[in-house]
């Protein structure tokens, strides 16, 4: 089993480093075919143009045969493995009723098979086979091995192919083509055309997939740069610790310096880079081979330089990423990455965004939230997206939808180009709406607030005509210190909150980390930070910080009395109380010190299944409510916020969620407690529909979303949206319910444009 292991970890390691499909293919079959002792091993993909799969690689059947050997959904034991997505594990294959002779592929000697789907994303791309002469099954641990190699291939062949596709050519190396079209989830709506500015993450050498670059000079140049850097560092700790080492030990500083100088290393990744690899994946390979030469090495010393030659390999790859990360954004850059953090995109200019697609990430992670309140066009989870193969490319980002588009044709681009000449148009339609009330036509007035955090914010949402803050995240300032901002600091962002609505209400949110919301300077390492050490659960742990922000609030607040204190991921009244134990204290203290401030209002967030059930008694203690959907939702379904895995899963239409949002808002108006929503839900016109006709009176929103909420509520009837969501419950499907309300919307005269929906390209 640990020869199997070790070969499965080799296998993928030489896949991840192949320049194109056919390599990789190439030296999976072989790898495996020697590994597992096998007669042969074969690799078919399902090619969608001739709705068949096509032998791409193999080792033991003719070589002959690749490329032009291809079976029907229906033929052989290929075939089947395909239609029931299962392993197929025979001693004799020829004997199976579904056996398909194929001529001259030279498979009549071999009896023994097993064949595994290879599935990416729920779509099957094809099929991995072993054969044997022999007469016999083959193992447990034989297919349990074919199974975990072919689940971990599938990304990297999904990979492989949308590259291929870049390059211009399809699968079979076929046409070029054009609209190359990658799906993520939307998050954040509105169409960007730019050229993409790739943020490259805290990357590891293994992490690092074949990529080209067109410049050889610049590659070059980066190159040599990086090596220069890594060899003053070698010197440097040389001489730090000239006192300290024994001179032997001293030595290998030379050697490293040595390795990485020398023809082999260096000249390598050179020779490459002079093919068109672009530095750092020809550095990664050149290292990767050099780690495995090392490993496999039979002299226990030399076994153990593997890892200075992965750490060596890393430093570099450490230089050459810097650089990159140095470059100014050109304005109207659409921002590409595996994963951007709220922290990192704080730094960067937002004016310079045109749009932002990370292959990690979903609607509610707290990117998506700042790329919302910037209207910046976003697209996350875009898994399949070969990023590092299109710094610099032209790309269209459809934020609507969740797509981005590689080489548009002459139609798409006139498509986009008028959407975006409409969407200029639509909102400057929205500012007649600046002065006028949040109500429905049957004259029920709605409150519609923003979500702040960023400085930014005050400006835009006073443009917006907000009716006050619904919900301040004061994490963001924190996320954007590189420490934690002491008393003074905080009252002096808290102020201007304050100044800037006055007289209408700011809802301050104490600090809420955890779960995706770190502070650099004071890290949470957790297996399960979604269900840890997260919010109000943090700060009553560490008084000193709550009482301080608490004291910032109300110091910020003198002579204005706008603040209200939000409290968030409350999960039991014990919470609440101790809360307001220490909010109380903070009062009395600043009273006792010859600061005048009275005892603001103070609310709760429902966010966790527990507060919907403690609705009642937490409205003996508080004075509002505040529904914050996202986390109600992420906890409600069991589905992680962030994961684009299961974004397919996450929707705050959910039955579920909309039955918890309808006990909460009645229990609320029940004691004539304000209730708002502050989550994502509430900007989403469709879902603010939803939420007015279960009875919310209050939304809360990104200043972006302010105005087209505003439009779509001016066009409805409070009565008429109450029977429609009490309707919305009883059906069992998010997609059916949103569908349902937009049909609603639709025959009551409402255009599908305001909702936010497009009209399709032909
Ligand atoms: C929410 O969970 O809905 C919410 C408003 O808080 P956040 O998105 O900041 O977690
Ligand atoms: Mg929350």
């Amino acid at each position: 089993m640990a020869d199997l292991l070790n070969l499965l970890r080799k296998v993928v390691e030489a896949v991840t480093g192949a320049r194109d499909l056919k390599l990789a293919l190439g030296r999976l079959v072989s790898m495996v075919g020697l590994g597992m002792k096998v007669d042969a091993c074969s690799v078919f993909l399902w090619d969608p143009n001739v709705d068949r799969y096509v032998l791409m690689a193999t080792e033991g059947l003719s070589a002959a045969g690749i490329g032009k050997v291809s079976l029907s959904k229906n033929e052989g034991m290929i075939g089947l493995v395909g239609k029931r997505e299962e392993p197929l594990n025979l001693a004799d294959s020829a004997l199976h009723p579904n056996y398909y002779h194929v001529p001259a592929i030279g498979e009549d000697q071999f009896h023994g098979l097993l064949a595994v789907p290879i599935i990416h994303n729920r779509r099957l791309l094809g099929i991995l086979s072993v054969q044997r002469g022999l007469i016999k099954r083959f193992s447990d641990e034989e297919e349990a091995f074919l199974v975990t190699l072919s689940a971990q291939l599938a990304g990297i062949i999904a990979h492989a192919e949308a590259t291929g596709t870049l390059s211009g050519m399809d699968m079979l190396g076929g046409q070029a083509q054009n609209d190359i079209r990658f799906s993520g989830v939307a998050c954040a709506s509105g169409v960007a055309i730019g050229r993409a500015h790739v943020v490259m993450p805290a990357i590891t050498l293994d992490s690092i997939r074949y990529s080209t670059s067109a410049d050889i000079p610049a590659e070059l140049k980066r190159f040599d740069k990086a090596i220069a850097a890594v060899q003053k560092e070698l010197a440097d700790s040389r001489d730090r610790l000239q006192s300290e080492l024994r001179p032997e030990e001293l030595a290998l500083f030379d050697v490293y310096a040595g390795i990485i100088d020398d023809q082999a290393v260096a000249g390598a990744v050179r020779e490459k880079i002079k093919l068109s690899e672009s530095a750092h994946s020809a550095l990664a390979d050149t290292m990767r081979g050099y780690v495995q030469h090392f490993e496999a090495m039979e002299d226990g010393y030399l076994r153990e330089r593997a890892s200075d030659m992965r750490d060596l390999g890393q430093r570099i790859l450490s230089r050459l990423v810097e650089e990159q990360a140095d470059r100014s954004i050109p304005m109207g850059s659409i921002l590409l990455g595996e994963e951007i953090s709220a922290t990192v995109f704080g730094l960067l200019p937002p004016g310079n965004v045109a749009a932002i697609v990370c292959t990690q990430g979903s609607a509610n992670s707290h990117l998506a939230i700042l790329a919302r309140a910037l209207d910046i066009p976003t697209v996350l989870g875009a898994q399949d997206i070969p990023w590092q193969e299109l710094d610099g490319k032209e790309l269209v980002v459809d934020g609507y939808r969740g797509h981005v588009y590689f080489q548009l044709s002459v139609e798409r681009r006139a498509y986009f180009e008028e959407l975006l000449r409409d969407e200029k148009v639509r909102v400057s339609g929205l500012d007649a709406l600046i002065g006028l009330p949040g109500e429905t036509i049957d004259g029920v007035a709605i409150d519609l607030l923003v979500n702040t955090g960023l400085q930014t914010d005050i400006i835009r949402s006073q443009e917006s005509g907000a009716d006050g803050v619904g919900l301040f995240r004061t994490e963001i300032p924190f996320m954007m210190l590189g420490r934690f901002p002491s008393e003074e600091e905080q009252a002096k962002i808290y102020r201007s909150q304050l100044e800037a609505f006055y007289p209408r209400p700011v809802t301050m949110r104490t600090l809420d980390i955890g779960g995706d919301k770190s502070l650099d300077y004071f890290p949470i390492k957790e297996d399960n930070p979604f269900l840890g050490w997260r919010g109000l659960r943090v700060t009553l742990d560490h008084p000193e910080i709550f009482i301080v922000q608490v004291r910032a609030m109300l110091r910020a607040s003198l002579n204005l009395n706008n603040l209200r204190i939000m409290l968030p991921m409350v999960t039991s009244i014990g919470e609440v109380e101790e809360s307001l134990a220490l909010i109380h204290r903070a009062v009395y203290e600043l009273n006792d010190e010859g600061v005048r401030v009275d005892t603001p209002l103070v609310g709760v967030m429902i966010e966790v299944p527990s507060a919907v059930y403690l609705v009642k008694e937490f409205m003996t203690l508080v004075d509002f409510l505040s529904v914050g959907s996202n986390d109600l939702t992420q906890y409600i379904l069991a589905v992680d916020r962030n994961n684009p895995r299961v974004a397919g899963i996450y929707d705050s239409m959910h039955p579920a969620v909309l039955k918890a949002l309808k006990i909460i808002v009645t229990e609320g108006n029940a004691a004539n407690m304000p209730v708002s929503v502050c989550g994502e839900l509430a900007g989403d016109p469709l879902g603010a529909v939803a939420l007015v006709g279960l009875g919310y009176r209050s939304l809360s929103m990104s200043s972006a979303n302010l105005l087209r909420v505003k439009s779509v509520l001016r066009q409805i009837d409070a009565g008429w949206a109450e029977n429609v969501s009490n309707g919305l419950l009883s059906l069992d499907d998010p997609k059916v319910i949103r569908s349902t309300l937009q049909l609603a919307l639709q025959k009551a005269g409402v255009p599908l444009t305001s909702l936010g929906v497009l009209p399709s390209h032909s």
